[in-house]
């Protein structure tokens, strides 16, 4: 999150572990731990009420041997370089694991947008670009959204980009509306990601979705689809989703035993993910403030709402029957919680793996901008259900054969396939 301090430092931490972990080269190492290229620029912007007001924005471009670069903008108030450097860094190893050919590459600008009138993020976005065209692009690098930045913003990006270059390119930037250059299947992308990779950690665990509960911790976008997912395409039962409520200032759980019904759930849910706690309770729903979602007597754990939520002390309260975490957010396993959870011998699907169907829907977006040609919502879905598959096979093969936790496994073959783009490219 913005605003934590060290991020890069720690991004730099779990890169130095893998690369004593593969024996890397120092000076393979010194490439990677730093990113290629940083920008830091100032956005003045006319307000409305005539005032000049500057804005400190930043673009990081982390390595793009394997593609262009490709990761969000964020609009933050907490904002800093070192956030935008460790996001970047980990969108290199997120495009690696899923095998998309992108690089990584994060964005930001100083600034709380609930601040901003609807004119002034417009000028805010365009002055962005107008910052920074000249270094991003189809073949160069590729942003997105991310916190405080919206669809909306992405169509005004993509419009001044388009003007600065002088023709239409919808692909310099993924997360647009659809109708505007979006693509179909982008909402279910990352919620449907985790159960697909979901799908595959219990063949390989040999659990049966029909008689497997899950749990998960949230219900805005990935944990929605995550819920819908489990029920829809595998058959099985989610019995608990949790939310924040802004106006109590706590979370609550939401249980039902015999299976949440997701859609309806959704029908009662805000655009912040709350949800309607009167209107879940005239439905039958058993509603605890807290954390009750993680000592769920359930099969399997979907973290799918902030990072730091399974921690020393909470990673205690998790039943024993849990055999599964499927990691939807970014983060939200501590490393001391990871040392319990290892001991305890409870298979994760790390977070940069279980939601990569984002990115990998993003990219698939600029394919089709690209092509000017745009595939239909099944061939969107059952081309990210071939890539998820393929990416998780690839880290549970390489934790099986040296013997490394699925964290580990997924740093490694990540890593590993920069050092190889690297290498054919003759940089190294
Ligand atoms: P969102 O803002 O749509 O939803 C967040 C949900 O978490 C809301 O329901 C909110 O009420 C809930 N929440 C917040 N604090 C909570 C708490 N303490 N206890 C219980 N619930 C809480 O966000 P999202 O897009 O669903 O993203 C969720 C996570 O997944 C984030 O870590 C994000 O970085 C990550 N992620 C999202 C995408 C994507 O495509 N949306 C892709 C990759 C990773």
């Amino acid at each position: 999150m913005a605003g934590q301090t060290n991020a890069f430092e720690m991004a730099q931490r779990q890169f130095d572990h893998v690369a004593d972990l593969l024996k890397l080269d120092p000076q393979v190492r010194e490439i990677l731990r730093w990113p290629l290229r940083e920008f830091a620029f100032r956005i003045p912007v006319r307000m409305d009420d005539g005032t000049i007001r500057v804005f400190q924005g930043f673009r990081v471009q982390h390595n793009d041997a394997r593609g262009p670069n490709k990761g969000g903008i964020r609009f933050h108030p907490a904002e800093t370089i070192d956030t935008v450097r460790a996001l970047a860094t980990w969108m290199t190893w997120k495009c690696a694991v899923a095998d998309i050919p992108l690089g990584g590459g994060k964005g930001g600008v100083i600034v709380d947008p609930a601040t901003l009138s609807v004119g002034e993020k417009e000028r805010l976005c365009r002055g962005w670009v107008q910052q920074m065209w000249r270094n991003i692009g189809n073949r160069q690098d590729v942003p997105a959204p991310d916190v405080g930045t919206t669809p909306q913003m992405m169509g005004w990006m993509m419009d001044e980009y388009s003007k600065l270059v002088g023709e239409y390119t919808p692909g310099v930037i993924t997360g647009k509306p659809v109708g505007g250059g979006g693509s179909l299947g982008r909402t279910e992308a990352t919620g449907f990601g985790v159960i697909y990779t979901v799908r595959e950690a219990m063949k390989h665990l040999g659990m049966d979705p029909k008689t497997c509960k899950v749990a998960i911790q949230g219900f805005g976008n990935v944990a929605q689809y995550a819920a819908i997912g489990y029920a829809e395409i595998l058959g099985g039962k989610v019995i608990c989703v949790s939310c924040w409520d802004r106006a109590d200032r706590t979370s609550y759980t939401f249980t039902k035993e015999d299976g949440i019904d997701a859609r309806f759930l959704m029908s009662i849910t805000d655009q912040y993910g709350t949800i309607d706690k009167e209107a879940a309770k005239a439905a039958g729903y058993v509603i605890e403030p807290g954390d009750a979602w993680i000592s769920k007597d359930v099969e399997i754990l979907i973290p799918a709402a902030l990072e730091g939520q399974i921690n020393a002390e909470t990673v205690q309260k998790i039943s024993p029957r849990v055999r599964l975490i499927a990691e939807g957010a970014n983060g939200p396993t501590t490393p001391e919680a990871d040392e319990v959870i290892k001991e305890r011998g409870i298979f994760v699907i790390p977070d940069f793996l279980c939601n990569a169907g984002g990115v990998t829907v993003s990219y698939f977006e600029g394919v089709q901008n690209d092509m000017n040609f745009y595939w239909t919502k099944e061939e969107v879905l059952e081309k990210l259900d071939t890539k998820m598959t393929l990416a998780f096979k690839s880290v549970l093969d390489m934790a099986l054969q040296e013997n490394v936790f699925m964290r580990d496994a997924a740093y490694m073959v990540a890593i590993a396939r920069v050092v190889k783009a690297m290498e054919l490219r003759g940089w190294i």
